[in-house]
């Protein structure tokens, strides 16, 4: 017998990737299926940054790179959030990472210990319950409500810090919800956030720049008060659909900046020398792809709304970030994890049920409308169908 640690038993996983191994097994036996589970843009990567990666390669990058990332790309990291947000940032606080998600593996492992408590939205992105479990401290879920519009509420979340609070996290636009916390409501929760001093922040704004109805991305970098504490995640999977480059980037408190590249060197070294350069394209670059992107998703998220708010029994909120629905089912009778599964093998489309997102998603299902019009308009109809004859 292998004697595995124990924090094995706890960590857990993203079920929209057995979703997505699901819906392929069905394809592969013929069946039609389509997927509104897994999200990740239905783009391809513009052509100038994957042609700067192909470049890299022929000049030969071909070596490791500091573990902190190239510092033109840490630059150029830094001078895009200045010109998108109006914050400053020090390069040097700039940690090139592969993927967003290794932001918040990183971040847990700081923070967690047994004893310890860390905050976390729930529904929200399920990776944040499996790293804080993982560690061994305690998750204390801060509900996120259809009622005030998907959006997190400052009292309450202030309202569940205790003296053994380590971190908060925040997710802003969010998975899987779509929604956006308003400018004021974040000014509260930073107010408030001020009599805690010890508490540190990872805030995820993976979906900043997926925002609809004029409505601008509000990022916590700025707050100078909280800087000193605050953990900005984010990265290129979804703004530039590179979700299999594996590209993010954070933004570390100086007193943290150590601890996070010691972890990168103690595991992966150093992100892809290639798809350094490729992000540095990709911010450097012209942007209309991610203008003409976040339009079509504009586009589709009424058409989705609209498509599910037909369906018997169903409604939905429109989404105002990200490329989520997530459409109360709670009256059609079915729990919201059966649905979906029914919904793959009998009506062949993929969703991920609500619970899969926290104890509060129950009553919800996720629709990624990162898929075609057409396709969206395809499930939506088969939905109508199975809702009006499955039992
Ligand atoms: N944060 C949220 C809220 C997400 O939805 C995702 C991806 O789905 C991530 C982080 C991780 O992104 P990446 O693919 O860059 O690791």
């Amino acid at each position: 017998m292998l004697h595995t640690v124990k924090s094995f038993d706890r960590i857990g996983e993203e079920n929209a990737f057995a979703v997505l191994a699901r819906a392929t097994e069905l394809q592969r036996q013929g069946r039609d299926v389509i997927n509104l589970g897994i999200g990740q843009p239905d783009f391809r990567t513009p052509d100038h940054i994957v042609e700067a990666a192909i470049k890299a390669l022929r000049d030969g990058h071909h070596g490791y790179t500091p573990a902190t990332g190239i510092l033109p790309l840490r630059e150029a990291v830094a001078a895009d959030l200045h010109k998108r947000l109006g914050v400053e940032v020090d390069p040097e606080l700039v940690l090139i990472v592969p993927g967003g998600k290794v932001t918040m593996f990183m971040a847990i492992l700081m923070f967690g210990e047994p004893g310890a408590e860390i905050l976390y939205p729930d529904p929200g992105f399920p990776i944040y319950r499996s790293m804080i479990e993982f560690t061994g401290a305690t998750p204390v879920p801060v509900p996120i409500r259809e009622a005030n519009g998907f959006a997190f509420s400052a009292e309450e979340t202030l309202s569940l810090i205790t003296p053994r609070t380590r971190l908060l996290i925040v997710n802003s636009p969010a998975n899987p919800t779509g929604g956006v916390t308003p400018k004021a409501e974040i000014d509260k929760l930073v107010e408030g956030l001020r009599r805690h001093p010890d508490v540190a922040i990872m805030s995820d704004e993976i979906y900043g720049q997926m925002t609809y109805d004029g409505l601008a991305h509000q990022t916590l970098l700025a707050y100078p008060d909280i800087r000193d504490r605050l953990i900005l995640l984010d990265g290129w999977s979804k703004t530039y659909a590179m979700t299999g480059w594996r590209m993010g980037f954070s933004v570390w408190p100086k007193r943290l900046y150590e601890n996070a590249r010691k972890l990168a060197v103690n595991s992966y070294s150093c992100v892809n020398a290639s798809a350094q350069f490729a992000g540095l394209a990709a911010l450097t670059g012209p942007q209309d792809a991610v203008r003409d992107m976040v339009a079509e998703f504009d586009r589709r998220r009424k058409v989705v709304t609209e498509g599910l708010n037909a369906l018997p029994n169903v409604s939905a909120a429109v989404p105002k970030g990200a490329f989520y629905a997530f459409p109360n089912i709670s009256k059609t009778g079915w729990k919201a994890k059966r649905l979906a599964s029914a919904l793959l093998e009998q009506a062949g489309v993929a969703t991920i049920g609500g619970p899969d997102f926290g104890v509060h998603g129950e009553g919800y299902i996720r629709l990624s409308y990162a898929n075609s019009t057409e396709n969206i308009r395809k499930a939506l109809a088969r939905m109508g169908e199975f809702l009006a004859t499955a039992k």
